[in-house]
This record gives structure tokens, sequence and C-alpha cells, in this order.
């Protein structure tokens, strides 16, 4: 049996507040917020992360970024998109997710 969260979520198993949802991809707000905006993505489709990626889930997860973003309003002021893949990186939920900030002025760049 899948005993991974973000599958037990897509599932309906563990509550969620969902924002957005299509044949490949749900989306919810994050429980722990680091912005006023904060929508983790991810494809229904278990896959660990970014390494996994098949360009199909690739496309469906940009196209929901942009419907998130316009839904959510922070596509004229501005948002930014994270996907933390590996230890180097502190992934924490081994399921891919696209972390989507805005909603406020952030204070740093890192790339
Ligand atoms: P990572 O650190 O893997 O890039 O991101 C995992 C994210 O999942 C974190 O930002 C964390 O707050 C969020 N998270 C962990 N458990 C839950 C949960 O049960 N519900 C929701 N909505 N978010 C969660
Ligand atoms: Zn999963």
């Amino acid at each position: 049996m899948n005993d991974c969260l973000f599958c037990k979520i897509i599932a309906g198993e563990i509550p969620c507040n969902k924002v957005y949802e299509d044949d490949a991809v749900f989306a919810f707000r994050d429980i722990n917020p680091q912005a006023p905006v904060h929508v983790l993505i991810v494809p229904k489709k278990h896959m660990a992360n970014m390494l996994e990626c098949d360009a199909e889930t690739a496309a469906a997860l940009a196209s929901a970024v942009g419907a998130i973003a316009r839904q959510e309003g922070v596509d004229a002021s501005g948002f930014r998109i994270i996907s933390n893949c590996g230890h180097d990186a502190c992934q924490s939920v081994n399921h891919l997710h696209v972390h989507l900030l805005g909603g406020a002025q952030m204070a740093e760049k890192m790339a």
C-alpha cells in the first residue's frame, strides 16, 4: 500500500485546502505557508521528484502554474515557483511538488 502523504491528500484520505484540480494535477495550500499565497502543485501520478518527471507531466504542471497564479490573483504582481529535489535541497515529501509563492514582496533571491 502506498503510504505517500501527498498521494493520500490527492485521494482525499487526508484533508487539505484544495485550490485546483484537473486530469493530471492537484493543488492545495501548504500547511505551513511561507507567503500569503503558498500553494503546492503536484501531479496525481506518484513520482518522487523532477528526476522522474516525464514531459507530459511537466507540461501539465506548467499549465497549472499559470492557471493557479491567475486564480490566486498573483499573475500581475508576480510569484515564485520552487521544486526542492533531493537531500541537498531539503526535499521533505517524496512526491513531486512545485511550491507557488506570492502575494507579497519577497526579500531575497536565491537564483
Ligand atoms: P518540501 O520541503 O518537500 O519542498 O515541501 C513539503 C511541503 O509540504 C512543506 O512546505 C510542508 O509545509 C508541506 N506539508 C507537509 N505536510 C503537509 C500536509 O499534511 N498538508 C499540507 N497541506 N502541506 C504539508
Ligand atoms: Zn505520492
